[in-house]
């Protein structure tokens, strides 16, 4: 079956009540035949519910069908793309272990990876997604994994995967891809030959901004760097769960430790109820994801021939420079661009003069948003720094949304016309 198909019908058997909708399970428990299935269930001899922090029946539907759609051998939904994040990363490394991240990442991956992280024993290392050389010299024997995303949240960088992916394996590196900006349908990373994708499903999957969640989707191959040396606790027995060795017991390693010691030991669990949002947010994504991606494309065509844009960013755009990278992987670039303006005063004043376009420090809402970056996530910045970062004062950045584009056009010029 084809994605589309997919999206509306995998992973949900109906129950004895016959719904279309899949039902949601606002439940915390379930019961036991006797004390000998709960010990099964406990033992892991039976599949089954224990539990809603380790799993449930609706997100269980949502988890079968984000896997299905990213071509992995399973998926954990978790109650939010940073605990998606985070998990995917602890589920790798130990006090004095390391990881390799992009420079071009969402700011609350780096603040995790830089400083969260470093308070249990974990440092983290940069390397720059279009030119991945340096990965070869930064990996070593403490080395777990290898951080990026797909289409860099707010950057807009697309990341040179053959080569990422090509030295990851030499080296036998677990690789993670956040793919939140770019969605199943923009690119898929396991076919790609990445090992673990991760999505903020706040953003796209929900779709109307209406629910926080993310995931965590394993490729098959995953397994067999997880049955080396250097992931060592998930070939030798864990004494948590009797002895039991994750790559001898499941197909999906990965994920049975994330949702069998991390939820159950850290418990950033996603709610059925969000769950069940997001399952009716995959139903349409290949609807959005083509509208957005459409729309952001003709806006920026437009911004790229105004006068007063100084730069516009939408790895689409023939003259962006991750055209090439765009093209080579990218079947959609979705509905985030970024432009330039002058100066942060016109930057202030033409956001000002948006009516349709909402400020707000959010993307892939169906509504259309503006961010100022300088005077809102990078306020804390000096202009010198800005300029380091990438994120010029006068940037503004744009989530395009599901409205008519022509509309959205003319609200841009006649903020552009109120600047004078
Ligand atoms: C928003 C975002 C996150 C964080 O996700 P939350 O659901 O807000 O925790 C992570 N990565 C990217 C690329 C994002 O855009």
């Amino acid at each position: 079956m084809k994605d589309a198909t997919l999206a509306l019908h995998y992973g949900y058997d109906k129950d004895f009540q016959k719904t279309m909708q899949v039902p949601i399970y606002m439940t915390t428990a379930y019961e036991y035949e006797d004390t000998d299935h709960a010990a099964r269930l406990f033992n892991l001899e039976e599949e089954g519910n224990i539990y809603t922090r380790i799993g449930n029946p609706t997100t269980r539907v949502f988890e079968k069908r984000i896997a299905v759609l990213e071509r992995g051998v399973d998926a954990l939904a978790t109650a939010s793309g940073m605990a998606a994040i985070f998990y995917s990363i602890a589920n790798l490394v130990k006090s004095g272990d390391n990881i390799i991240i992009s420079t071009k990442l969402y700011g609350g991956s780096i603040t995790l990876s830089t400083q969260t992280l470093k308070q249990f024993g974990i440092t983290a290392k940069y390397f720059d997604p279009q030119n991945p050389q340096t990965l070869e010299k930064l990996i070593d024997k403490n080395t777990k994994a290898i951080l990026f995303e797909s289409i860099a949240n707010p950057a807009l960088t697309v990341p040179d995967f053959e080569q990422i992916v090509k030295i990851a394996n030499e080296k036998n590196v677990i690789t993670i891809c956040d793919n939140t900006l770019a969605t199943p349908y923009g690119v898929k990373p396991i076919e790609l030959g990445v090992d673990i994708t991760v999505h903020s499903a706040t953003k796209y999957i929900g779709g109307n901004g209406s629910a926080v969640g993310g995931c965590i989707i394993e490729a098959p191959f995953a397994k067999n760097k997880l049955k080396t040396k250097r992931y060592e606790h998930f070939n030798t027995p864990d004494k948590s769960y009797h002895g039991l060795v994750y790559t001898e017991k499941f197909d999906n390693p990965f994920i049975a430790r994330a949702r069998l010691a991390l939820l159950r030991d850290y418990g950033a669990v996603i709610s059925p109820f969000n769950s069940w949002l997001l399952i009716n947010g995959l139903e349409t994504l290949h609807l959005r994801i083509e509208r957005h991606s459409n729309s952001a494309l003709k806006v920026a065509e437009f911004l790229n021939k105004h006068p007063k844009v100084k730069k516009v960013n939408y790895p689409f755009l023939e003259n962006d420079e991750n055209y090439k990278m765009a093209k080579k992987y990218l079947k959609y670039a979705g509905g985030i661009l970024s432009f330039e303006l002058e100066s942060y005063e016109e930057a202030k004043k033409f956001i000002k003069n948006l009516t349709i376009f909402s400020l707000v420090t959010n993307i892939a809402d169906s509504k259309s948003l503006a961010t100022h970056p300088a005077s809102t996530t990078h306020q804390q910045l000096s202009r010198e720094e800005l300029k380091a970062a990438g994120v010029p004062e006068g940037l503004i950045r744009l989530s395009i949304g599901l409205e008519d584009v022509e509309d959205l056009i003319k609200d841009l010029e006649e903020a552009f016309e109120k600047i004078g």
